[in-house]
């Protein structure tokens, strides 16, 4: 059996909405795209979608059109996709990173209280994997040092914290519909906000700093008006063939939620008392939507590991994880680390010169961390072919 890491299931009706644009001619940030953005409001609960090219190009929206710029700064969890903090740089600003709790690996605010300065802008905290981070702390936090929240939602829907869906607590929200992700347009993303006014700021950057959008004009009845420009702003407009394809999808929007959460519980039950793994955390609070099913490998010896900062013991660690998924891989079954430390990839690294240890549990994340296969769509044959070849680990 060949079990992927992830996997993209679009039914039948999802494939040929794509048609409809193709068939109509308006390709570009048309009527496909309002109606997926209405429908993201409805599922989030959002006041404003705006949709966009990708996640990334979201959170670098959501920075310039809130004016974030050269020598400002911003705080990023260490343990992360890379673009959440390459935003930063290109926008001319410093990146701060911050550690994350092992237990969730999501941002933990004590390790950068120190570290705010009178330029700090700006934080983004982000829902990894699917589970929130703590938004409370996250808004005190932001409130007392007076910056903006941009959370990186990527991998944020279905997430919810205390009933609220991710992406609607901070100044804005981003979402990826990269394959990778939940729900996927191809490549997309989509910017959430409460706000108005940076809403339609928002819908004017990402269309080239536009007074007023295509569609208006197109219904507008003087044909002779030309939109003025106040911005120099950017085309980071999704088209209709996506916007369909993602439209499609949110009709199960719930349902694809609920059969990610059921594999999730399935694994939880059969993995929870394994102690050489440790499962996601969860809870009635931190509601997972499991974009993935991120797993700390040999959870006692990383703790030992960084109680005594000690590195020589991660690399053994990191070397029997890395056996194991390759035995995984010997099966037939595909694993990755969870995500990267990226305060060790080399741009970081050298530009801010940044240790290993400096943040020591980013670091053992990506060290010691492994994403088992989770994807809706998963049959019961697959899933318990999983759960007997990780039972069954030769130690
Ligand atoms: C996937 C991902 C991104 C990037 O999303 P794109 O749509 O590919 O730009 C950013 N942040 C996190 C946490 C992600 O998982």
């Amino acid at each position: 059996m060949k079990i992927p890491i992830a996997k993209t299931n679009l039914n039948d009706f999802e494939k040929n909405s794509v048609l409809e644009p193709l068939n109509n001619g308006w390709l570009v940030q048309g009527k496909k795209v309002k109606e997926f953005e209405d429908m993201w409001c409805n599922f989030t609960n959002a006041k404003y979608s705006i949709a966009v090219t990708s996640c990334t190009t979201a959170l670098h929206l959501s920075l310039a059109a809130l004016g974030f710029g050269p020598e400002d700064e911003a705080i990023v969890p260490a343990f992360t996709w890379i673009s959440t903090a390459n935003v930063i740089e290109h926008l001319g600003g410093r990146v701060i990173f911050a550690d994350i709790d092992l237990s969730t690996f999501n941002i933990n605010l004590k390790s950068v209280e120190s570290l705010v300065t009178k330029n700090t802008k700006a934080i983004l905290p982000v829902h990894l994997f699917g589970l929130s981070a703590n938004m409370k702390e996250v808004n005190r936090f932001a409130k007392e040092n007076n910056l903006w929240i941009i959370e990186d939602a990527a991998c944020g829907f279905g997430t919810t914290y205390d009933g609220q869906h991710v992406g609607t607590f901070g100044n804005s929200g981003c979402f990826s519909f990269h394959p990778r992700k939940a729900i996927t347009t191809g490549e997309g993303g989509m910017i959430t906000t409460n706000d108005e006014n940076l809403a339609l700021k928002l819908r004017c950057l990402r269309d080239h700093g536009a007074s007023i959008s295509d569609l208006q004009r197109h219904h507008g009845p003087k044909p002779f008006l030309l939109a003025d420009h106040p911005e120099a702003g950017y085309n980071q407009r999704m088209t209709d063939i996506q916007a369909a394809l993602g439209a499609a999808q949110m009709i199960r929007a719930k349902e694809i939620v609920e059969e990610r959460q059921d594999i999730a519980k399935n694994y939880d039950s059969c993995f929870k008392d394994l102690s050489w793994l440790r499962i996601p955390f969860s809870n009635q609070l931190y509601k997972h939507s499991y974009q993935s099913y991120p797993c700390l490998f040999e959870p006692e010896k990383v703790e030992e590991a960084i109680k005594e900062k000690n590195l020589n013991l991660l690399s053994e660690i990191r070397n029997s994880r890395n056996s194991w998924m390759e035995e995984l891989q010997n099966c037939g079954i595909s694993t990755r680390p969870a995500t990267h430390a990226v305060h060790q990839l080399s741009y970081y690294r050298n530009k801010y010169n940044l240790k290993p240890e400096q943040f020591i549990r980013s670091f053992a994340a990506s060290e010691c961390s492994i994403s088992l296969p989770l994807f809706h769509g998963m049959t019961e044959n697959e899933q318990d072919y999983v759960i007997k070849t990780v039972l069954s680990r030769n130690k």
